[in-house]
């Protein structure tokens, strides 16, 4: 990268350069584009346009029709604001020729004064008809074409540029940046002199075989027709990201993020792991402790588990299953081919309360069977703790359940096989590939570094790097129940092989999910009553905990008061939020669980939750308000039981389209993985992951909603390239494809350690 290195508007850009030094930008602008993400001539030519406009061919006034959307090319003729009674409305009127068309704006007060007539504008929007049946565009999009006040615009050349760039072909549409300081514009400008000053010698690092296979044009020809379509391209296209210049951009940036992951895969593939072998024996102690039939999908799930388990390589495996879908036994499967292989085997649960609950499924499933079990929790007393410790380190414990500390505290296992980790929550390739970095590799000198740190968090798949004495690296299984789509998975555990148990064990009673506006409270507050009288337990869900000034929403901690004031002064109220003490948390959930609390005031810290199958009514406040996963994870509190549950979903005023969308959704269906996929559509990534710290690789230009296609062809294609010697691909190409995935992945992720 040039450091000090000031480039002339002569030298050529590289796509490392820094965005200060592309023509036009200069230090000052370039800290607005960081605001961005923008910091290079590669990142500025991956900014593309969200939207193009048909300016060769723009619409004439004449022609146009109601509900349409067109461009059109007009002249300002007058311009002026209105003050009706409700709002100030701006209005302006272009016109071509002897015709005219009416803009307005609502509230457009802040128009005032920026047409002058006799400019040229392009307009874009939705054609309808105003009362007297006129013709009028309401709200356009609108750029005025070459302003004569513009700075640098002075120059006769730039004017016929900036021209050219705007009208006579189709222009294409950016997001404004800076609050509106770097204009649509601007981008255009900007990016078409990166464009012309870019190096000519833009290799390709997508290796031929694979360009040739998924037809890909070069990057050169790919950046310029993104930003500047040739005049025949299809607009359709366009506007769908689906042309062959927007495929290679897209293609390009998947499938250097799958091989980062495929090569990932494969080195922990190349590790010694253990070779567990599945004989009948094995095969008879699983089907001695199985408490009923299993369904056809943990039949499948168990044969590929066991499948990677019978294998040298250690298992990295991901078991996505909802709620309820019966993940524990599965678990348990695996937990007996590795203790009825010799070894033993640590479960890892988010929390104490579910590592307590485990253990006692546990216990119930295994110990007859004579698998000794302990739990190992940090609230176990000195003692008992040190006991247990030895237990473990002497082997004599074959499976032990604990928190997520298990891999903090100094555990020593006799001989670990098998490590299953119960996630509940998402917990995403970057941040799994991001604390693998931190715990350094797995050689012998960092092992006693690390064991010196101590109480520094580390991934649950460092548990064997923790652990010194093991020689193989154990299998690790993670478990989720958060189902998320298979595009998502691919991406966000990339670097594990995916099991999804998508079919509920028999006997389930559907839950009930009903919407109900709170206006209607008391009915609910009496059906509550009822189930509660009748034996069972409720859950009542707010989306904040304290109740501020400026919101209206009803909180927990007030509505904890009115429920056992007011509402049920006869029953046992209880109050859960995320701002207690995790001893406070652990005591009102114990108390639940005991049936000692029957109605339970809380936030969403209910989502990772316990098993309490008594508890089947659960009521949302404001269920317009959380997203349609989250409220997927809240019903998945009930349900657990014979009894029939019911999810009732209040809520409150004025719900915009894609809340309905959502409550309609939870009404429809109780399958997690169709709920995910409606999430993700309404959400998009970025979202449906609350943060980019959720784990999921920010992208330039893909759209896993959209690229799903793209994306599982990227991984083949990954997979391939690393397909081993018979490949048709030179090593030389191999090495510099890597060499460019590595660069990205450390620019791009601030990930140096892959491959
Ligand atoms: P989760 O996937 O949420 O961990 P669990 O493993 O706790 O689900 O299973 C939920 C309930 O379903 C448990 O009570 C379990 O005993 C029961 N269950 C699991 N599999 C089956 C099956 N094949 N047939 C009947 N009941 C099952
Ligand atoms: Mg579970």
């Amino acid at each position: 990268m040039p450091r000090s290195v000031l480039l002339t508007s002569l030298q050529m850009l590289e796509l490392t350069t820094p965005v200060q030094y592309v023509k036009g930008i200069g230090p000052r602008l370039a800290e607005v584009l960081a605001t961005k993400g923008i910091l290079t001539t590669d990142d500025l030519l991956h900014y593309l346009p969200f939207r193009y406009e048909d300016r060769l061919n723009p619409r004439a006034i004449a022609q146009l029709r109601p509900g349409e959307m067109a461009t059109l090319i007009a002249e300002v003729r007058t311009s002026g604001l209105f003050r009706t009674r409700r709002m100030p409305i701006f209005e302006m009127t272009a016109g071509q020729g002897r015709t005219r068309l009416k803009c307005i704006w609502f509230n457009g007060t802040y128009l005032q004064g920026k047409f002058k007539p006799g400019q040229m504008v392009a307009l874009y929007g939705k054609v309808d008809v105003d009362r007297s049946g006129e013709l009028q565009i309401v709200q356009p999009q609108f750029e005025i074409l070459g302003d004569p006040g513009e700075e640098g615009a002075s120059e006769a050349t730039e004017q016929k540029l900036a021209a050219s760039l705007e009208v006579g072909r189709i222009v294409p549409i950016y997001g404004a940046a800076g609050q509106g300081r770097l204009t649509s514009r601007w981008f255009r400008r900007i990016i078409h002199a990166a464009l012309e000053n870019l190096t000519p010698n833009l290799s390709d690092p997508i290796p031929a075989m694979v360009r040739n296979r998924m037809g890909l044009i070069c990057p050169r020809e790919a950046l310029w027709k993104v930003h500047w379509p040739d005049p025949g391209e299809s607009l359709q296209e366009l506007q769908s990201s689906r042309t062959p210049a927007h495929s290679r951009l897209i293609f390009e940036e998947l499938f250097f993020i799958e091989l980062g992951l495929e090569l990932k895969r494969r080195e922990q593939k190349a590790e010694t792991g253990i070779a567990f072998r599945l004989d009948d024996r094995v095969r008879g102690a699983i089907k001695k402790i199985l408490p009923f039939h299993p369904t056809t999908a943990q039949k499948r799930v168990l044969r590929e588990i066991a499948s990677d388990m019978e294998k040298p390589s250690p298992m990295r495996r991901l078991l996505q299953g909802d709620v309820g879908s019966g993940k524990t036994i599965v678990a348990f499967e695996a937990a007996i081919i590795a203790i009825e292989n010799g070894y033993q085997v640590a479960l890892m649960a988010p929390t104490e309360i579910l590592a307590q609950q485990h253990y006692f499924s546990a216990r119930q499933i295994l110990e007859n069977a004579g698998y000794r079990i302990v739990l190992l929790t940090g609230s176990l007393e000195q003692d008992r703790k040190q006991k247990v410790r030895r237990h473990i380190a002497q082997g004599n414990a074959h499976l032990v359940i604990g928190t997520h500390a298990l891999i903090e505290e100094k555990v020593e296992f006799a001989k670990l096989g098998l490590v299953i980790v119960d996630e509940q929550h998402r917990f995403g390739v970057m941040q799994r590939l991001k604390l693998m970095k931190k715990s350094g590799d797995a050689d012998a000198d960092n092992r006693t570094a690390l064991e010196s740190t101590g109480g520094d968090s580390r991934p649950h798949t460092s548990l064997a790097d923790a652990h010194p004495y093991t020689a193989a690296e154990p299998d690790v299984l993670v478990m989720t129940a958060t189902p998320i789509p298979r595009s998502l998975a691919l991406t966000i555990y990339g670097d594990l092989d995916l099991s999804a148990l998508d079919e509920m064990p028999p006997g389930r009673t559907p839950i009930v999910t009903r919407r109900v506006s709170d206006e209607r409270s008391e009915e609910v507050w009496e059906f509550v009553r009822k189930q509660v009288v009748a034996g069972h337990q409720a859950y009542i869900v707010y989306p904040v905990i304290e109740e501020s000034e400026e919101s209206e929403l009803k909180a927990a901690i007030k509505m904890y008061k009115e429920m056992s004031k007011h509402i049920f002064p006869d029953l046992r109220v209880g109050l859960l939020h995320g701002r207690l003490d995790p001893d406070e948390k652990e005591n009102v959930m114990k108390l639940f669980q005991k049936g000692e609390i029957s109605v339970l005031v809380s936030t969403t810290v209910i989502e990772v939750g316990v098993d309490v199958s008594n508890a089947t009514i659960m009521v949302v406040e404001h269920a317009e308000r959380f997203g349609l996963s989250q409220l997927h994870q809240l019903r998945g509190r009930i349900g657990r039981g014979a009894a029939k549950s019911y999810c009732i979903l209040m809520t409150g005023g004025k719900i915009s389209e894609e809340g309905q969308r959502r409550l309609d959704a939870m009404a429809r269906t109780n399958d997690g993985f169709q709920i995910a996929e409606l999430d993700l559509e309404l959400r998009g990534p970025g979202e449906f992951f609350g943060t980019r710290q959720a784990g999921m690789p920010s992208f330039q230009v893909a759209n896993l909603i959209r690229d799903r296609q793209i994306l599982e062809a990227a991984k083949r294609e990954a997979a391939s390239v690393l397909g081993g010697p018979n490949s048709e691909i030179s090593q030389q190409e191999i090495n510099r494809a890597l060499c460019h995935m590595r660069t990205r992945w450390q620019y791009t992720y601030g990930l140096v350690e892959v491959g």
